[in-house]
Order: C-alpha cells, then structure tokens, then sequence
C-alpha cells in the first residue's frame, strides 16, 4: 500500500497520474492532507467519489496512533507516545515558548550510537522512520494542540543522518508551501556530526538548519562520551563544518551537554573556546538532563555560569537551553520508548553504525 503522508506534492501528482486521474488532484490530495489535517479519503470532499474509492483501496494515511500524552507539571510542555503499524513505538516532544510552538521529532526507533549520557541510546536500534512517520508525529501533535506549529527539530530520537534521505524529504515536506509551510530557518536538524553526511548536506544545498551535538572538546573525552567519535573525529567534523559554512554562507549552532566535572573543566572551555573560534557558529550550552544508571551530573547554577563566562570572553553568541519536561522524562536525551526488546529484535545493538 501507499502511504500518502511521505509524499511531496510531486510524487502525489505522479501518482494520480498512474490512477487514471488528472495530476492536480495530486496538489489537493497534499493540501488535505498538511493543510486541513484530513485523517481519512472520505474529508477529502473535492475529490470525485470515485477517486476516493480508488485511494481507500490502493493507498493509506498511515498516522502512527498517539497512545499516550504526558503533560509536563513544570512546564507547558507534553510528550507524547506513537505506536506506528508494526506495533513499534516512538515519541516526540511539543515544547510551548511564548508564541514559538516546538515540536521535537524522532528520525529512527531507538539509536546505534551509544552516547554515554543519552537515553536513547540504551535502546539500541530498532529500525529507521519512513518520512511518512516522520511527518506524521507532527501532523498527530498539530492536530491535538490545535494550533499552528511554529518550528521543528530533528532532534528525538535517532541520529537523523543516518536516516538522510527520509529525513530531508521529511523536512521539505513540512517546509512546502502547499503544505504546513513552515519556514526553512524554523526547522532544525541535530547530528553527532558525520562528516560525509555534513558535506552532502552542505553540497545539496538544503535550506533547513544544521546543529552539531559536540559535547566534548577534545577526541579523548569525545571518544568516551560518544563512540562515533572514533570514525568522525572532532577534525574531521570541524573541517566539515568549515565547508558546510563555505558552500551555504550559513551559521550553524553548536550543541554542548553541559556534565559538572566530566566536560566542564577549565581546560574544556580552553579547548572548546579555540573550537568555536575556527568556526561560524553560536553555542547552545545544554545542562545535563539525569538519565537512570548513568554517573553524569546536572551542573549547578554557580558551575554553569562558569563555564558560560568562561567561553562568553571567546563567543559572544552563547546561550544556555534549560530543557523543558524534565520532571516527565520529555528533556533532551531522555527519550526512550519501553517494551520494545521483548517484542521486537534489534537490528542493531548499541555499536556506532556503519557509516
Ligand atoms: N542524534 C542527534 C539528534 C538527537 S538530538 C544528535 O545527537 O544531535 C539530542 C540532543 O540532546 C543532542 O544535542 C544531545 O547531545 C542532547 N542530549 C543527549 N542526552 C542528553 C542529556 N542526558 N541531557 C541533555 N542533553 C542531552
């Protein structure tokens, strides 16, 4: 079966091409679908009657099924559980700010890379999203909010660079202007930084913006914290970056999980201020979120805002991300869907991926 929802307006057109149909009514079917939220053929009235009948049986609109919203008492932010069509199960964050409405999305079911201080990773990897799951968090989300989203971020669970092609295709669909329309600068997509993956990135000329979780300023801390460290080193990933800057003009953010007495030493804002330095970009300094069974620390209030002077004398453009939904496990790097390992096999367990 189809499922419509990964679809760009293009391959929609085709598509209704191929059913015997005029090839706009692949445009309506896209506006139905990101613009006025259809769940089902039968809202799509301007269809013929006939053609509805052709897409219930030839195509789906596979939502992945909310199963459980978590509101978060401390902040107005909610997380909210998916089980997709083979039973697996994902989440994805809704994060309100004043008028900005965030929705933090998952590329992959679980994750290969193993970071150290990061729930997901406890997961291993299940299996990689389609666009059409990956659209469909944030249509699902959009839908129980009832208001307009304002901005994305690939950053749930998954390393949305190894998942590249459904990704991007997901991000151009939710940027499109048929569709939800949301602006390229208000779509974030975070990596760990695989170099080959940035260039690409850079060379194809994506407009959405790029974020580097760097989270160690060195390649012996950066080995431990995060083993893709040991195929991507930090060289490798700065010199990356430095092309990604040369080819799209465009500034990219740093990501720095700030752990009291692992990274957060003198020396590491040294090393981390010389980084920063070299390249085009503004710093997003992350106190740890606790995560079970790991040793990590949350920084205190007096050890951030060391730190943050620290590299403020080297980067003016720093600014420090108190996650939201911390009391319900919804923060930065403490997403983690239960029950999967009895159901399903890993086709991957927590080794650092192939690419
Ligand atoms: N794999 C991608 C996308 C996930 S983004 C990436 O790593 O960029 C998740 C962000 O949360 C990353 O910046 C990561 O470094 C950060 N993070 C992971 N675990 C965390 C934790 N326990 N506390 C705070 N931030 C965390």
């Amino acid at each position: 079966m189809n499922d419509l929802t990964g679809m760009t307006p293009e391959e929609l057109r085709d598509f209704s091409t191929e059913l015997g149909e005029k090839s706009f009514r692949g445009g309506q079917i896209f506006s139905w679908i990101h613009q006025h939220g259809s769940e089902s053929f039968t809202d799509m009235t301007t269809l013929s009657k006939e053609l509805r009948r052709k897409l219930e049986s030839k195509a789906t609109l596979q939502a992945p099924e909310v199963i459980d919203v978590t509101e978060s008492g401390e902040t107005a932010s909610r997380k909210f559980l998916f089980r997709l069509t083979d039973g697996m199960k994902i989440e994805s964050v809704f994060l309100p700010d004043g008028k900005r409405r965030t929705v933090c999305l998952s590329s992959q079911v679980g994750c290969p890379l193993d970071c150290k201080f990061c729930a997901t990773a406890k997961m291993g990897l299940f299996r990689n999203l389609t666009s059409g799951e990956i659209v469909g968090q944030l249509l699902a989300v959009g839908r129980e909010i009832g208001k307009r989203i304002t901005n994305v971020v690939f950053m749930g669970m998954g390393e949305p660079m190894l998942n590249y092609d459904n990704v991007i295709k997901a991000a151009s669909i939710i940027h499109h202007p048929e569709g939800l329309n949301i602006g390229s600068r208000k779509i974030t997509i975070s990596t760990v930084g695989m170099a080959n993956r940035i260039r690409q990135y850079a060379d194809e000329g994506h407009p959405f913006k790029l974020a580097l979780s760097l989270n160690a300023a060195d390649d012996v801390l950066r080995d431990r914290l995060m083993p893709i460290n040991t195929k991507h080193n930090l060289e490798a990933c700065i010199s990356a970056l430095d092309h990604y800057s040369e080819r799209t003009g465009k500034r990219f953010t740093v990501e720095y999980v700030l752990m009291a007495g692992t990274n957060d030493r003198p020396e590491d804002a040294t090393r981390l201020a010389g980084i920063l330095k070299r390249l085009d970009c503004k710093l997003n300094l992350i106190p740890y979120n606790p995560i079970s069974g790991e040793p990590f620390k949350r920084p205190n209030r007096d050890q951030l805002k060391r730190f943050y002077e620290l590299i403020y004398s080297a980067k003016r453009t720093v600014t420090v991300r108190w996650s939201q939904g911390k009391d319900i496990n919804a923060a930065c790097g403490q997403l983690h869907a239960e029950n999967q390992r009895k159901n399903f096999r890993k086709v991957k367990s927590k080794s650092i991926g192939s690419q």
